[in-house]
């Protein structure tokens, strides 16, 4: 069997469009392909290697957890289920934790205690869910729903209802939405698909304060702001509002599949036994990583690590642009950064992620003209250094075309 580009055509379904080359081989924040080539990572698996790729502390939970037990059901709890669901409660607002495998499921989950607690609290008519436009919340039918592109959700019939759309960073038009009826508020607390749009701290103490009013929930979606990559361990800490229930994925396994919902004692208790399950959420492998990798970002040194490599980041991408003058904004924070590209360039983010490529480095777009970077939280300084040299490489490249 020949295993290469041409057989994804010919056996996979065609939702996606992978690249060329094909990755065989981690370590750190460097990657090699089939041809032995070699890629500085500054993708990180779409800000999920939070540590790069094969860190000793994650294969090491791996093997010891993979000798020993890898998965039970929900009919038997495990040891890496409890220990990891304990750390994620001491470090954060929550009381109690649902384990799922996925960003979307954890946000599935999360919609349907809010609907559940709605319904047994205040009757059907509180169902309303506000999100807000250009959010991204995953790809199952609800919660692509609430997520703010209708074209993700358009042209599979009949949507779940209720929901609405407000603007980011517009209070007045989520105050023009949001009533008595509405369930819950969901958004990101840094939206990332979306563009790489940091949120005010007004905006996000008024949603709060709206939520209140109103006696909604407020439900942070931090399956990509969570874990480290803003360099708090939640982005909420940072500004100043705590919500009602928190999502989380993406890092939290560190690129082993894993996903999370975190919300208070008196919330949880709706979701009482048979309301919702899944037959993988919990499964002790995932867990004893997730542990593994929630232990060494959970620390002074990673954290503060995340902030003095956002500032060399930034301050390269500044040094490029001074050059070729490409970028009309650089933004975000810690390690999860845009660039989005001048009314010259626009709508071409895409063609800088394969220049980038063919100088050995792999990063990502935030749709059609926003570059977006998120390496790992501990990628060394030397190949940030050289990263870097390589997209400038990149940018004159497309530049000079
Ligand atoms: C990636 C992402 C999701 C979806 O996570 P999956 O693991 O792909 O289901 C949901 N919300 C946000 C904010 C994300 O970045």
């Amino acid at each position: 069997m020949t295993v290469n580009r041409a057989l994804f055509d010919s056996v996979m379904v065609p939702n996606y469009s992978p690249s060329q080359v094909i990755p065989v081989k981690g370590m750190g924040s460097r990657v090699w392909d089939q041809n032995d080539k070699e890629y500085i990572d500054f993708a990180g698996g779409i800000a999920v290697n939070c540590l790069g790729h094969c860190h000793p502390n994650l294969v090491a939970a791996l093997k010891e957890q993979g000798e020993k037990l890898w998965h039970l059901s929900n009919v038997m709890t495990n040891e890496p289920a409890l220990r990891l669901a304990e750390k994620l409660v001491n470090a954060t607002f929550a009381e109690k934790v649902y384990f799922a495998n996925s960003g979307a499921e954890a946000n599935e989950a999360a919609l349907k205690l809010a609907r559940r607690w709605a319904l047994d609290t205040h009757g059907e008519k509180k169902s309303q869910i506000i999100a807000f436009n250009k959010g991204f919340h995953g790809r199952t039918f609800f919660t692509v729903t609430v997520g703010g592109q209708a074209a993700y959700s358009d042209g599979f019939g009949p949507k779940p209802g209720n929901i609405d759309h407000a603007e980011y960073n517009d209070l007045a038009s989520l105050e023009a939405l949001i009533s008595d009826n509405t369930c819950a508020v969901m958004l990101e607390p840094l939206q990332g698909e979306g563009g790489i749009v940091s949120p005010t701290k007004e905006f996000m103490q008024g949603v709060r304060d709206l939520c209140d009013k109103h006696n909604a929930l407020m439900i942070f979606d931090e399956v990509q702001t969570g874990v480290g990559r803003t360099g708090e361990l939640y982005a909420y800490m940072g500004l100043g509002v705590t919500p009602d229930i928190i999502t989380t994925a993406k890092a939290l396994g560190g690129g082993f599949p894993i996903g999370a919902m975190l919300t208070t004692t008196e919330l949880a208790a709706h979701l009482k036994i048979g309301t919702h399950g899944s037959t993988y959420g919990g499964n002790a492998l995932a867990c004893a990583v997730g542990e593994a990798a929630f232990d060494t970002v959970n620390t002074p040194e990673v954290l503060n690590g995340v902030k003095q490599r956002e500032v060399i980041i930034k301050d390269g991408l500044k040094a490029i642009n001074a050059k070729y003058n490409v970028f009309a904004d650089i933004r975000g924070q810690g390690l999860l950064i845009g660039a989005e590209l001048t009314e010259a360039y626009q709508g071409r983010a895409k063609d800088f992620l394969n220049a980038a490529v063919d100088q050995g480095l792999m990063i990502l777009v935030a749709g059609v003209s926003v570059i977006r970077f998120t390496p790992s939280l501990v990628i060394p300084l030397e190949d940030i250094e050289q990263g870097l040299a390589r997209f400038e490489s990149a940018v004159a490249a497309i530049v000079n075309a």
